[in-house]
């Protein structure tokens, strides 16, 4: 990626007519640019009213004009930014002016990557920019901006120091191979590796809740066939999407549909009816079924009253990672007791797909688990910071067992050092330019 010499420009503001819009310039060619349009050399920071003109000293328009000298800028170099009113056509025309004087179109995210490079932000720090920007709802933009603020990477870096401790002491055991098995021994080692993983699986957990609030949670509904997922599916999406059939059996693949509830996402996930079948396309509708349930946040049990205690079954001998829901369905044609057992701890709710009657309660705690721990300092976190620190978990317990096993002080290192690089890729310490390539192209332009 060439991060070179030249100035970029584009509109920072979203499209569409509204009071105020701004072109953001970075680069060498600020200083130039910004004399054009005010007249003078502007004072730093300063918001100076002026007249934007184009090269025929024609008004394009008046508006703000504020010079943020290198470094102390966003970018990390000369930044202008062009506040006008917010006219498609006004800041096309402002854009182009600066491209005259010497800017060129900035490519999406590319104030942002630069910002990475001259060391602004890290890059969990600059991903979290996208996720705030794209957030829609109030729990996921406060987590992002907790990891725009460096909370994130304050963890990571934590971690980093605690690993590197570590290796100083590995490594400095392989040094002496006379005494290595004495070295490796020493219990400080095996505490300090105790401590690293224990704080990563800390670590990890709370990743994948701020995977969670930043990309929504995924939702498995499962049941026997005609107990009503799909309907319930189609009651929450509020649209006709899964088929619904009153045959056994017809919701052979999964059907995934993603929803809003007050902004937090859920990807829905209709899956085939889980029982045993001599049928090989709804056998294998089922394989996936489970395969569903043991990867979802969420696991939804549709049943009907006289089946409840039977269909519990299905939650058993599944891996219980997610959070389950019972819900017994067709209270518009079946005798709702009195009193309501709750199922062996899960959340029990008592509803009608087709009616709708009692969906409310479902959607509310559908939002509750996609928001949970949202308010006690949650950050935002990406599916590759997941995968990143699963790999550094991986080579942490292969550092174990080179460790305790064979005593192989050499293994023991080449592991943490896979272990150190799968870590640094979260805050770019390690990145290739393919990583960074995919990470800022799926910024917005301006950004
Ligand atoms: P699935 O096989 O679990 O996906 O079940 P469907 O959603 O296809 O529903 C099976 C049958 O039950 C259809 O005829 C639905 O109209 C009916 N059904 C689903 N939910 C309800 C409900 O709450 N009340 C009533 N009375 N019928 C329902």
């Amino acid at each position: 990626m060439n991060h070179g010499d030249d100035t970029i420009a584009a509109i920072a503001t979203g499209a569409g007519a509204a009071g105020v819009g701004a072109v953001r310039v970075s680069g060498r060619l600020v200083p130039e640019i910004a004399k054009a349009f005010l007249g003078r050399e502007p004072s730093p920071r300063h918001a100076h009213f002026a007249a934007f003109r184009d090269g025929d000293r024609e008004l394009i328009d008046r508006g703000i004009l504020i010079h943020f000298p290198g470094p102390a800028s966003y970018t990390g170099e000369h930044v202008l930014e062009l506040q006008g009113h917010g006219s498609a056509v006004l800041l096309d025309a402002l854009l182009r002016r600066c491209i005259q004087l010497g800017a060129r179109l900035a490519r999406p995210g590319e104030f942002t990557e630069r910002a990475f490079l001259n060391g602004k932000l890290d890059l969990a720090q600059a991903e979290a920019v996208a996720d705030v920007v794209a957030a829609t709802s109030e729990a996921s933009a406060r987590a992002a901006l907790r990891s725009m603020e460096g909370v994130f990477s304050a963890r990571v870096d934590d971690l980093l120091a605690e690993m590197i401790a570590l290796r100083v002491h590995i490594e400095a055991a392989i040094d002496f191979p006379e005494e290595e098995i004495d070295f490796l021994a020493d219990p400080v080692i095996g505490e300090q590796l105790a401590s690293l993983r224990t704080n990563l699986n800390a670590l990890l957990v709370e990743t994948r809740r701020g995977v969670r609030l930043n990309d929504g949670i995924t939702v498995a509904i499962v049941g026997r066939p005609n107990a009503g997922k799909s309907s319930l599916m189609n009651a929450l999406a509020g649209q006709e999407r899964a088929i619904v059939t009153n045959i056994a059996g017809t919701t052979r693949d999964v059907l995934r549909e993603s929803i809003s509830i007050d902004g937090v996402t859920l990807e829905l996930a209709d899956t085939a009816g889980l029982r045993d079948s001599v049928d090989v396309v709804e056998r294998e509708g089922i394989r996936r079924a489970r395969a569903q349930l043991e990867r979802c946040d969420v696991a939804i049990l549709v049943t009907e009253a006289e089946h409840a205690s039977a269909d519990l079954a299905f939650f058993k001998g599944t891996p219980a990672q997610s959070a389950r829901i019972v819900v017994i369905n067709k209270i518009d044609i079946a005798h709702v007791p009195a009193h309501r057992d709750a199922h062996e701890g899960h959340d029990t709710l008592w509803l009608s797909a087709l009616t709708g009657d009692g969906l409310d309660a479902l959607r509310a705690m559908l939002k509750d688990l996609a928001t949970a721990g949202a308010s006690d300092g949650a950050f935002s976190a990406r599916r590759r910071h997941v995968v990143a620190l699963e790999s550094v978990d991986e080579h942490l317990s292969r550092t174990a067992d080179a460790l305790h096993g064979s005593h192989a002080g050499e293994l023991a290192a080449e592991e943490l050092r896979h272990a150190q690089q799968a870590l640094g890729e979260i805050t770019g310490a390690y990145s290739s330019d393919d990583l960074l390539g995919a990470i800022f192209s799926s910024f917005c332009i301006g950004k």
